[in-house]
């Protein structure tokens, strides 16, 4: 099973008809049909290590002001409750605790009800522990590498580039500098394999546009998990690389072989 990364952006490609909506279906339509998804969304940051328990996961809508249908999409894709103990044998040491605070937020649903629209898939989501670095997301994630042969399919959702303060949401304005100087050193990195320098994103295109790209590390941190299931050698594809919104990054990646 591959591993994917999405660049999300706006919760509103989930109910609209974007490029991004229609490469996220077809993709859903071209990977092999996964047995269950662990999804790692950028809006799901918690202490420690957290995996959705439930059976029946609700459709969580994380965000403010939007048009009403937004918050009425529901997602009622059944739970993987078995992923809970799966995925806390595999980070051993690391403890991993089971949750019934959290569902599908809007980083998993507007993607997936593109992917899969028929929610049938069973569905968890892991959290990203807020107490840990690029290197330790990336050593955690790395452990998650069996469930590729198990048929899970991991899907990160985030951007690489994310700076809403730098943001444009009329639409015209071009690219910053910065925001295509990351994005495009990233994606060299991503195509050399160039994992160290994934973790420490300051050595992709110096600090500074680093630091204005990844505002809050949520956002960044999900590509780590999906880079670390890579083996050597494996391609990486590409799909929709480009900014926009001045400061968004809407590349997405596939690791692995379709
Ligand atoms: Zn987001």
């Amino acid at each position: 099973m591959p591993a994917v990364f999405i660049g999300h952006g706006s919760p509103m490609n989930a109910i609209e008809d974007t490029p991004y909506a229609r490469a996220w279906a077809q993709l859903g339509r071209r990977l092999p049909r996964p047995r269950a998804i662990l999804a790692v969304s950028a809006h799901w940051v918690t202490e420690g290590v957290a995996v959705t328990a439930q059976p029946r996961p609700p459709t969580i809508h994380d965000f403010g002001r939007f048009p009403r249908p937004l918050f009425e999409v529901q997602y009622p894709a059944p739970g993987a409750p078995e992923l809970v103990a799966r995925v806390a044998g595999l980070a051993q040491p690391t403890p991993v605790r089971g949750a019934g605070d959290w569902g599908l937020d809007h980083g998993t649903w507007s993607v997936l009800v593109h992917m899969y629209p028929d929610a049938d898939i069973p569905t968890a989501q892991l959290s990203l522990d807020a107490g840990l670095d690029g290197r330790g997301h990336y050593d955690l994630a790395r452990t998650l590498r069996p469930l590729r042969d198990e048929g899970v399919l991991i899907l990160a959702s985030g951007n690489i580039v994310h700076n809403l303060a730098a943001s444009d949401f009329v639409g015209a304005a071009p690219p910053h500098a910065w925001a295509e100087r990351f994005e495009t050193a990233a994606l060299a990195a991503i195509r050399d394999g160039d994992h160290a320098s994934l973790m420490e994103p300051e050595r992709l295109a110096g600090a500074e546009s680093a630091s204005l790209s990844i505002r809050g590390p949520e956002h960044y941190l999900p590509l780590l998990y999906a880079m670390a299931q890579q083996d050597p050698g494996e391609p990486v594809e590409v799909l929709m690389p480009g900014v926009v919104m001045a400061a968004m990054s809407m590349a997405s990646l596939v690791v692995g072989a379709v």
